[in-house]
């Protein structure tokens, strides 16, 4: 039976392909750009270069000093170089660290945004941003934060390594996971979530076998797109609670910590929300929780919490704070089965499928 819902569609222009970036000075016409700044992290300044290269006389500065988690420290200079150099336009190159940069410009001066992403974590297709101030990240949305245009080129993103690659798709599963149980869905995002899914399923394992596949790298691009647009379409809830709580506290890297949780946040829903793991059958497989955990060892994603520099002593503190501000979660936050949840993360055991049997 078809539930009743809301939709709302977030606009915003996709090109999807190989070799697509040369249409970047097109696009750019397109949206009557002059004075563009490029901006990506240290680590990817050559593509960033290229970029500018590309824009020829567009471009006004290059400015690779994006920075994981969207500091201010890293924003307020860059706000400098925008207006000293009258920026009109952004042109992001890079993962959730660059495009972070891009939307906190954004959401200060309402610039038109392309772009480049060369991870799997989505953050281009949502109007979502987090910002970290005095070491605490805070999360706002906006409609001024969407890039109004996202390239995507399956070359940009066959230099990310294999590690990377699985953890940085199983994040992006996790989007649609969750968006399949949101309180909000609705049967567009749901279909999108599904597909992201599978698509990515299929994609991650011949990834980790050859990184240099065009093929998987097209269907774990496409896949991270589709996951990307479930994100910004409706809200998340247990498992990227988790992360962001377990992330900021001990200073957890972002794609590792979600590759971890992933299996064990699922478990814990699982007797909450029937229709949605059966669902979840059709794209991973029987027994979705068991698929979810095997993937992760099959892309050669870390498998523990410890082994991402969690310390034991912080399970219980992990679970106060999980537990501090409630929010909406198919399945209620109990202190008990959710210790379980992170224990096990913590350990690296098999998620716990009578976490919630008597539930
Ligand atoms: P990242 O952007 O931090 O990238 C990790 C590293 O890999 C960086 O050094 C980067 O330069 C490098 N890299 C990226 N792509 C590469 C490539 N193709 N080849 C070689 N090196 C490459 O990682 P991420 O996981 O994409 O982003 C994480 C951040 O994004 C977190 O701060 C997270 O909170 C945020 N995020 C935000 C949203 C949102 O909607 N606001 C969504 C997802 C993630």
């Amino acid at each position: 039976m078809i539930e009743p819902f809301t939709y709302v569609a977030h606009p915003g222009r996709v090109i999807f392909g190989n070799g697509t970036m040369k249409q970047l000075p097109t696009e750019a016409e397109r949206l009557q750009l002059k004075r563009v700044m490029v901006i990506s992290t240290p680590q990817q300044k050559a593509s960033a270069l290229e970029i500018a290269d590309l824009l020829g006389p567009r471009t006004a500065v290059v400015h690779a000093h994006a920075a994981m988690h969207t500091p201010i420290e890293v924003t307020e200079p860059a706000m400098r170089v925008v207006r000293d150099m009258n920026i009109d336009g952004l042109v992001a190159i890079g993962g959730g660290s660059t495009i972070g940069l891009s939307k906190a410009i954004a959401l200060r001066t309402d610039l038109p945004q392309i772009v480049l992403p060369t991870t799997y974590a989505g953050s281009e297709m949502t109007p979502i941003l987090g910002e970290t101030r005095n070491g605490v990240k805070t999360t706002q949305s906006n409609a001024a934060i969407l890039p109004e245009l996202v390239l995507y080129d399956v070359e940009l993103t066959m230099t990310l390594s294999a590690a990377l690659s699985g953890t940085s798709g199983l994040n992006a599963m996790a989007h649609a996971i969750e968006a399949l149980y949101a309180r909000d869905r609705n049967p567009i995002v749901s279909l999108m979530a599904l597909e992201g899914i599978t698509a990515l399923a299929a994609a991650l394992p011949s990834i980790a076998r050859d990184p240099a596949s065009v093929p998987a790298r097209t269907g774990a691009l496409y896949g991270a797109w589709l996951c990307g647009a479930c994100l910004g379409a409706v809200g998340m809830a247990l498992h990227h609670k988790l992360c962001h709580v377990l992330g900021g506290a001990f200073d957890l890297p972002h794609a590792e910590t979600h590759a971890v949780l992933l299996p064990h946040a699922l478990a814990y829903n699982a007797p909450a929300i029937p229709d949605v793991m059966a669902r979840l059958e059709s794209a991973l497989g029987p027994q979705p929780v068991e698929a979810l955990f095997r993937l992760g060892k099959e892309v050669g994603a870390p498998r523990s919490l410890r082994a991402l520099g969690m310390p034991a002593t912080g399970i219980d503190d992990a679970v106060s704070r999980a537990i501090a501000n409630p929010y909406w979660n198919p399945r209620p936050l109990e202190a008990g089965p959710l210790r379980e949840l992170i224990a096990h993360a913590w350990s690296g055991e098999p998620p716990v499928p009578e976490l919630g049997r008597n539930t």
